[in-house]
């Protein structure tokens, strides 16, 4: 296969025209007239055509009736990513322009358009793109790809993309590497159109300035579905001293320490690269009540706890502790570590909130485990806000598995 599949793109990709039909085996099909968009590989019986990795192709039930049509790859255990259950509708760049107009339209509907903006501007399967993000940070674009398909497709988006915002520079991210990996997929980090950023790229979020690092950053460069949730805890931060623990480049610590009018913040993440940009950003936002360490979370906290330190706020966001199902009892209980640690650091009538983006950790299952941190620390746990990721970041209602982000926000007598 070759290393760049945007340089393969043959006549039919651009057409949109089905190579193919996958046969679902009998009893199959319901998920999907239920609109949901993954078809893996068990629930397919035969498939009539040769279709080549990234291709359209039809759905049909095991009789023949039309249900769908999506892209195809025979490397991938989610064989077909379905795209449209219409059969008069083709997935050709047309088609593509108009989700992605669509999206955009969204993004200026929510008032996330200004010039030194950051927002999500695709959300994978939450704009009916599965297998595509993109972000836009003032200028530049930072796109990512977890799906061949999506790869191939690379140059049209980039097209519209171009014509509906205008930015200075298109650079594709890559995806998780174990996503890659599950889609056969040998992407590199580059520039896809126009120029790279020349340094950090200044953004905006809730009226504070965020350096953002798009070629070396995490994720794309920033973690913009906390955007509201970094609100909600400044809005309880007032005259409190503020644990942010997992800050990466201090988006939690700056709102709180200036917006929120925290007494002082302490932020701490165990990369030396996340802590210069936190400071970074405490300094740009004239934080002054904000120090930043580079520490190991779990040690950082039992050494505070020794101490009998106490705060008024603790923040926890760490990575993703479950990368898939099997993982989920062992980040279940590294979730029950950090949170019980958190609780025992928070003074009478402090405030925790508390986030997990694992998606294989369902939001009852995280519920469950801090009723069961309520339970061992005999400290009453008061829920006060339920939340999720920010409105740039759609869920669609046909594929629940796009709600990863969890954060919960309680008060702790
Ligand atoms: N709260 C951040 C995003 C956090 S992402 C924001 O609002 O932008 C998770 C962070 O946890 C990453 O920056 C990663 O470097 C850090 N991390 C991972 N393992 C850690 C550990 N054991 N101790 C401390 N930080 C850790």
């Amino acid at each position: 296969m070759p290393d760049d599949p945007a340089s393969v793109l043959a006549p039919p990709v651009s057409q949109g025209l089905p190579t193919a039909t996958v046969f679902l085996k009998p009893k199959r099909a319901r998920p999907f007239f239920g609109r949901h968009p993954w078809v893996l590989d068990a629930a397919v019986m035969r498939v009539e055509g040769q279709p080549a990795d990234g291709d359209v192709v039809d759905l049909a039930t095991h009789d023949g009736t039309f249900i769908a049509r999506g892209l195809w790859n025979a490397e991938s255990r989610l064989r077909v990513r379905l795209f449209t259950f219409d059969s008069g509708v083709h997935l050709n760049a047309a088609l593509w322009h108009q989700r992605l107009a669509s999206a955009v339209g969204l993004r200026r509907s929510l008032g996330l358009d200004g010039r030194n903006r950051a927002a999500r501007i695709v959300n994978s399967e939450g704009d009916g793109l599965s297998g595509l993000t993109v972000d836009r940070y003032a200028d530049f674009l930072a796109v990512q790809v977890t799906s061949l398909a999506m790869a191939n497709r690379l140059d049209i988006f980039c097209d519209s993309l171009q014509s509906l915002l205008e930015p200075k520079g298109i650079l594709l991210r890559g995806a998780e590497r174990g996503l890659a990996k599950l889609e056969g997929l040998h992407l590199i980090d580059r520039l896809l159109r126009g120029t790279a950023p020349p340094g950090p790229i200044f953004i905006e979020e809730n009226g504070l300035q965020f350096g953002v690092d798009l070629e070396e950053g995490q994720k794309t460069g920033f973690y913009l579905d906390q955007r509201e949730n970094r609100q909600a805890a400044a809005g309880l931060a007032k005259g409190r001293r503020v644990l942010d623990m997992f800050c990466y480049s201090g988006g939690f610590g700056v709102h709180c320490a200036v917006q929120g009018q925290a007494s002082s913040v302490l932020a701490v993440d165990s990369s030396p690269k996340a802590t210069a940009l936190a400071k970074a950003n405490a300094d740009l936002n004239g934080a002054a009540n904000m120090a930043v360490e580079t520490a190991d979370a779990f040690e950082k906290m039992d050494g505070l706890r020794a101490a009998g330190e106490r705060f008024g706020m603790v923040i926890l966001d760490p990575p993703k502790f479950a990368r898939n199902r099997a993982a989920i009892d062992d980040a279940l209980r590294a979730y029950h570590r950090i949170n019980r640690l958190a609780v025992d650091l928070l003074e009478p009538g402090g405030v925790l909130v508390t986030c997990s983006c694992s998606g294989a950790v369902l939001r009852d299952d995280f519920l469950m485990m801090l009723s069961g941190v309520a339970q061992r620390s005999t400290r009453a746990i008061q829920i006060l806000e339920c939340k999720g990721a920010a409105a740039d970041h759609p869920i669609s209602a046909s594929c629940l598995e796009g709600e990863y982000l969890k954060c919960i926000i309680a008060h702790v007598p």
